[in-house]
C-alpha cells in the first residue's frame, strides 16, 4: 500500500483494504467511496466503504490486543509513539500536499496548523507521561490510574491529522487500544497513519483503521458492547446521536464539538490589531475551525470604523488553488458543505442583516483547474441582531458577523447567549478588565488580546460544545480510569 503519492493531483490515491490486527486486508463488503479534491471537484482518492462487520472484526482485535498492551510499561509505548511521530515527520511535505488537495487548506498553513503540531505534540506526549502519577497514595487507599479499554476514535474532516493523532496519541499512551474511524470526506492521512503504525511495528490489534461512513461504521463501534470510550470530534449534531447511543451501553464519552466563539472588543482596546487578528482567526481554513471566532463584538458607536477595517482586510485575501503559496484562502472541503454555506450567506442578507462584503456568488477569477472547486467569498455580515440565525448557528465557513452592544454587560451576555462554549477572546488596554470579561464567558478557552495556542493547556467545550478535554495532561485522563485498592494482600 503506497503512501501519499508524490503527486496527488495527477493521480488518485486508492486505498482498496482497511487495517486490523496488523494487517492491510479487504473489507467485508464491496462499496467504495470517492474523495474529492477541495479546490478541482474531481476524484483524488477512494477508500474502502467499510461495514458493520468490518467493525466487529477490529473491536474484537482490539479487545484481544488491550491486555499485552496495558501491561506493557508507559515508557515502551510512548517510545512507539515516538517512532511514529518521527516517521510522520519524514513526510510531513507529503502530508501536507495531501490535505491541502483533499481539504483545501492552503499550503503554507497545511504546513503550520495541519502536520507540524500534531507531530510534534506526539513527540512531546513523553514528557507529558513522564510527569503522570498513575499510582498515588490516598490515606489507606492506592489510587491507581487504568487505561479505560477499547477507544472507538471518530474524527471529522477540517483538521484530520491532528483529530487521529491527538485522540491516537493520548489513548495509545495511557494502555488503551483503539479503532479509527475517519471522517469519510478527508480519510487519506489516516491511511498514511496506518501505514506507519504498521511500519513502526505497534502490536497487532493496538492499532485499528476502518474507513466508512457515520451510520454505518461509526455507529457500529458507538453501540458496541466491547467498546468502552468514544472520542469523538465533529458536529454537535453527530455529538447529540453519539451520546445517545452510547448510553445504552454506559460508554464513556469524550466529545469535541461545534462553536459559535465570540470575539468581544471592548472600546478601550487596540482595535486595527483586534481586528486584524480576529479577522485572521475566523478566516483561517476558510473558517472551518472548530474555534473560529465568528461573531465579532463591537461597541455600537465604533461600527462604522469596524465595518471599514473589516472591509478592507477581508479584500486583501487571495482567494485561489491551495497548492499555491500565494493563496490565503481555499476552496471549503465539499460541495454539500460549500452549498451549505452559500445558503447560510443567503439567509443573513434576508434576515435584513448589512452585506459588508463577499457574498453568496462564487468568487471571481478563480485560476484555471479550479472552476469546479468549493470555493465561497469571504464574506463579512454587520449590524447582526443577536438573535439571529447567522449570529447564533454555526456556519463552519469564511463567514464574520458583526454584532454591536451597548456595555461590557450586554457583550458578556451576548457572548454566553448561544447553545456553544468552545471558545473566546477579549480586547481590552486594561488587564483588570479584560480579565473580568474572560472570567466571565462560559467557554472552554479565552484569548486575551491575542494569543498563540499552548498544547499543554485543556482543549475542550462547556455546554453543547462538548464533554471532556484534549490535550496534555487534560487529554490523558479522559482514557484512564480510577482504582482504589485498601487492605492488605495476602
Ligand atoms: P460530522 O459530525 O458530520 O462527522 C464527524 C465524524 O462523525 C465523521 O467521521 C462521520 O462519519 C461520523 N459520523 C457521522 N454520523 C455518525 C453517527 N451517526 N454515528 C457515529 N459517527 C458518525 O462533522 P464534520 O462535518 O465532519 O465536521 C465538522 C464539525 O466538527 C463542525 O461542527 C465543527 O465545529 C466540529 N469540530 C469540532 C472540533 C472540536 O474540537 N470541538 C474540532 C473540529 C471540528
Amino acid at each position: 500500500v503506497a503512501l501519499v503519492d508524490d503527486d496527488v493531483d495527477l493521480g488518485i490515491d486508492v486505498r482498496d483494504r482497511i487495517y486490523v490486527n496488523g494487517r492491510w486486508q479487504p473489507s467485508a463488503g464491496a462499496g467504495q467511496i470517492d474523495v474529492y479534491g477541495a479546490a478541482t471537484g474531481r476524484v483524488i482518492g477512494r477508500i474502502p466503504a467499510g461495514t458493520a462487520a468490518d467493525a466487529d472484526l477490529a473491536v474484537a482485535a482490539a479487545r484481544e490486543a488491550f491486555d499485552g498492551w496495558s501491561a506493557r510499561s508507559a515508557a515502551d509505548r510512548v517510545g512507539l509513539l515516538s517512532a511514529l511521530a518521527a516517521g510522520l515527520d519524514q513526510r510531513a511535505s507529503d502530508l501536507a500536499r495531501l490535505i491541502t488537495t483533499e481539504v483545501g487548506t492552503p499550503i503554507k498553513l497545511s504546513e503550520m496548523l495541519q502536520v507540524a503540531p500534531p507531530i510534534r505534540n506526539m513527540a512531546g506526549l513523553a514528557a507529558v507521561v513522564e510527569s503522570q502519577p498513575f499510582s498515588e497514595r490516598v490515606g489507606e487507599s492506592l489510587v491507581l490510574r487504568e487505561p479505560v479499554g477499547v477507544a472507538a476514535v471518530i474524527t471529522a474532516w477540517n483538521y484530520p491529522l491532528q483529530q487521529v493523532l491527538g485522540k491516537i496519541g493520548s489513548a495509545l499512551a495511557t494502555g488503551c487500544t483503539v479503532v479509527v474511524k475517519p471522517s469519510e470526506i478527508a480519510p487519506l492521512s489516516a491511511f498514511a497513519v496506518a501505514d506507519l503504525v504498521d511500519e513502526v511495528g505497534f502490536p497487532p490489534g493496538v492499532f485499528n483503521l476502518v474507513t466508512g461512513t457515520g451510520p454505518e461504521v461509526g455507529e457500529r463501534l458507538v453501540a458496541h458492547p466491547d467498546v468502552d470510550m468514544v472520542t469523538f470530534t465533529g458536529s454537535t449534531s453527530t455529538g447529540r446521536r453519539i451520546g445517545e447511543i452510547a448510553a445504552r451501553t454506559v460508554k464513556r464519552t469524550a466529545l469535541e464539538l461545534g462553536g459559535k466563539s465570540a470575539n468581544v472588543i471592548l472600546d478601550d482596546a487596540d482595535l486595527e490589531q483586534a481586528i486584524k487578528v480576529g479577522i485572521a482567526n475566523c478566516f483561517t481554513n476558510a473558517g472551518q475551525t472548530c474555534t473560529a471566532l465568528t461573531r465579532m463584538l463591537v461597541p455600537v458607536g465604533l461600527l462604522p470604523e469596524v465595518e471599514d477595517l473589516v472591509r478592507a482586510r477581508l479584500e486583501r485575501y487571495r482567494v485561489g488553488d491551495p497548492l499555491d503559496r500565494t493563496t490565503t484562502l481555499g476552496p471549503l472541503a465539499s460541495a454539500a458543505h460549500r452549498d451549505r454555506v452559500r445558503d447560510h450567506i443567503r439567509r443573513g442578507i434576508a434576515e435584513g442583516a448589512t452585506l459588508v462584503s463577499g457574498g453568496a456568488e462564487p468568487p471571481e477569477g478563480l485560476p484555471d483547474g479550479c472552476a469546479g472547486g468549493y470555493f465561497v467569498r469571504p464574506t463579512a455580515f454587520s449590524r447582526v441582531r443577536a438573535d439571529a440565525a447567522i449570529a447564533t448557528e454555526e456556519i463552519f465557513g469564511p463567514v464574520l458577523s458583526v454584532i454591536p452592544y451597548e456595555n461590557e454587560e450586554e457583550a458578556v451576555a451576548i457572548a454566553n447567549s448561544t447553545i456553544y462554549g468552545l471558545a473566546g477572546a477579549v480586547w481590552s488596554n486594561d488587564p483588570t478588565r479584560a480579565n473580568r470579561v474572560a472570567r466571565r464567558l462560559r467557554t472552554g478557552a479565552v484569548d486575551i488580546n491575542g494569543s498563540f495556542f499552548n498544547p499543554l493547556a485543556p482543549f475542550g467545550g462547556y455546554k453543547q460544545s462538548g464533554v471532556g478535554r484534549e490535550m496534555g495532561t487534560y487529554g490523558l485522563h479522559e482514557f484512564l480510569e480510577l482504582k482504589a485498592v485498601q487492605g492488605h494482600a495476602g
